[in-house]
């Protein structure tokens, strides 16, 4: 019998978020709210709703991004974090 491959290897382009399975007691980073949503992102080793993951400075949201810049536990977008 074959084997299915599974998509573990599935190449997510971005330097600090990714999607993530839900476990127990995720608390959201920025809102600080219990996560139910079934994906969550994660975030500078921190887990987010989506629509949480924006940037601390012009709050465009990071989610749609699909990257995101940390510095000093900040989230700032592309050009925020390069300024
Ligand atoms: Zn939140
Ligand atoms: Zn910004």
């Amino acid at each position: 019998m074959l084997k299915e491959r599974d998509s573990l290897d599935r190449g997510i382009p971005s330097p600090c978020s990714s999607l993530g399975g839900l476990g127990p007691d995720v608390n959201c980073a920025g809102c600080g709210g219990r996560i139910h949503d079934r994906f969550y992102l994660l975030a500078v080793d921190r887990q987010w709703h989506a629509g949480c993951l924006k940037c601390c400075e012009c709050k465009l949201p990071l989610d749609s991004e699909l990257t995101c810049f940390a510095r000093d536990g900040n989230i700032y977008c592309k050009e925020d974090y390069y300024r």
